[in-house]
């Protein structure tokens, strides 16, 4: 039994420094993955219940030569960490609102593009005079208007008063926001009534679970009814059936996106996409 439990130390310690060391590697690597161009951008449509393609979430990539594709899931974490966020959160706006201009320049009109900001980026003392010059440099005031920024309440800051600050500083460019993973974190129904909130974004979990249980499906029609008493508009992701879509345009939930209608995408091959949406 002794040697058992040395053995089981041992294991616990092989674990943990693996995960160190995987940490300190994606460190290192990704300090320099914006000067050796192994960032991109992706983009998931997002439709209405006519299955009209309305806007795209705009979802990070990151290919090493050494680690391989790596998720956000695990580089963001570490990048927020770091400070490295505040670069890369830089790139990834300048580059979407590049391809947002190049789309209306095609024809492509959408409602609304998506973005996903780190609390530790929109807390930098730069971000609203970055987003702002950002904004007057590649989009038009109509186009700006259609920007959402998502936000995550696991993320939710302490301060609440510099977070509506600078949340309205942005709002000055037209641009919304959106409450991302609605129903997993900590945020409370007070916080969400102080916050100058556009969008709530039901998270993936309930979606998921809408086929096999009535809880979720409950869940879910409270989360609608709390968006449409605080008059937001609601996103469901994760979609990935026709019955969580039957339910959901059955329960008047506003716009849909998942593996259903498509994985993220380049943008080339949205473009694609939209293009064939709108035939059929
Ligand atoms: P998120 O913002 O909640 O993004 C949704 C995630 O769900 C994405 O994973 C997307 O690819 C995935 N997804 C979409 N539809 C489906 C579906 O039908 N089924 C399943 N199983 N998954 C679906 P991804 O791209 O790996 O991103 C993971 C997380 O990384 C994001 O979660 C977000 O928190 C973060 N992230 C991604 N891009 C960015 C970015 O540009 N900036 C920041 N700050 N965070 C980002
Ligand atoms: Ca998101
Ligand atoms: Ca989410
Ligand atoms: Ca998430």
């Amino acid at each position: 039994a002794k040697s058992q439990g040395r053995d089981g130390v041992m294991i616990f310690n092989d674990e943990l420094s693996i995960r160190v060391e995987r940490k300190l590697e994606i460190e290192r690597f990704l300090h320099f993955a914006l000067e050796n161009n192994e960032i991109t951008l992706q983009y998931q449509p997002q439709l209405n219940s006519n299955s009209e393609v309305i806007g795209c979430e705009v979802l990070v990539r990151w290919h090493n030569e050494h680690l391989g594709q790596v998720g956000p899931d695990e580089f963001i974490p570490i990048a927020e960490q770091t400070g490295f966020i505040v670069e890369l959160g830089y790139f990834i706006l300048e580059e979407a609102f590049k391809t947002f201009s190049d789309w209306d320049k095609k024809g492509i009109y959408l409602e609304q593009l998506s973005i996903n900001i780190s609390m530790r980026q929109m807390f930098h003392n730069t971000f609203t005079d970055d987003v702002a010059k950002l904004c007057k440099k590649y989009l038009n005031p109509k186009l700006s208007s259609k920007l959402m920024f998502e936000m995550t309440e696991t993320s939710v800051a302490e301060d609440i008063t510099k977070l509506i600050n600078t949340m309205n500083k942005i709002k000055q460019c037209g641009i919304r926001f959106s409450m991302d993973d609605f129903g997993t974190g900590y945020s409370s129904l007070s916080y969400l009534r102080q916050i100058p909130i556009d969008e709530l974004k039901i998270d993936k979990s309930f979606i998921f679970e809408l086929d096999d249980t009535s809880k979720s499906t409950n869940m879910v029609k409270t989360i609608l009814n709390i968006a449409k008493n605080l008059n937001l508009s609601i996103v469901a992701e994760g979609v990935e059936t026709q019955l969580q879509k039957e339910f959901l345009i059955e329960e008047k939930c506003d716009i849909l996106q998942g593996y259903h209608f498509s994985k993220p995408v380049d943008k080339h091959e949205f473009e694609k996409y939209v293009q064939v949406i709108e035939v059929t």
